[in-house]
């Protein structure tokens, strides 16, 4: 791969023509990588439901666990998983990240207006404690996400999906049940004290 001129202003620290070959070793390298990966039966049917706009996980029944994604191996029981289940599409946000780089390794342009990316591990609803994915959260102000807080998938429209975790487009926040129901309470209580 030639280093562009763009390429090098793009890098987190910017580097001089003259500095390469001395403050930085490079190695010209063409890579001939052949691989196969298969999905496998449980991943395959994982990817075939979120073209279904579904997330499926898989229960061991030696444990209860609901795992997801789905493996066809319980690896705290060492047996095979049993049953398929279909988990929400909600969740709570586990961990997250604020970056200021973008996919090719570059500074986001936060001060022009580009938003900084924000995947997070999210813990799925009717999955087990600690079964989630990582997957990106927009629909919010990067600095207003917390741990713990709720969130929904936003599904791509069901004729652009192809089987891939890219089906869906992000995760939303979304309002605690037991809080919407609280404030609704607090309203009405409202309400009346009025009347
Ligand atoms: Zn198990």
């Amino acid at each position: 791969m030639e280093i562009t001129k763009e390429m090098i202003e793009r890098t987190v620290t910017p580097l001089k023509k003259k500095d390469l070959g001395k403050k930085v070793i490079t190695e010209a390298w063409e890579p001939k990588l052949e691989y196969a990966w298969d999905n496998g039966p449980a991943l395959s049917r994982y990817l075939a439901e979120l073209k279904n706009g579904r997330l499926i996980g898989k229960v061991c029944r030696k444990c209860g666990r609901i795992q997801l994604p789905p493996r066809l191996f319980c690896e705290q029981c060492w047996v095979p998983t049993d049953d398929w289940v279909y988990v929400k599409d909600t969740g709570t946000i586990n961990t997250f990240c604020i970056s200021h780089v973008d996919w090719a390794a570059g500074r986001l342009d936060i001060e022009g207006g580009e938003r900084p990316f924000t995947p997070a591990v999210i813990e799925i609803d009717g999955a087990s404690p600690g079964e989630g994915i990582l997957h990106m959260i927009d629909g919010v102000d990067p600095d207003k996400i917390k741990i713990g807080m709720r969130v929904k998938a936003v599904w791509k429209p069901a004729e652009e999906r192809e089987g891939s975790i890219t089906d869906i487009e992000y995760f939303k926040p979304i309002r605690p049940p037991a809080k919407k129901k609280a404030r609704k309470k607090a309203k009405k209580s409202r309400k009346k004290a009025r009347k």
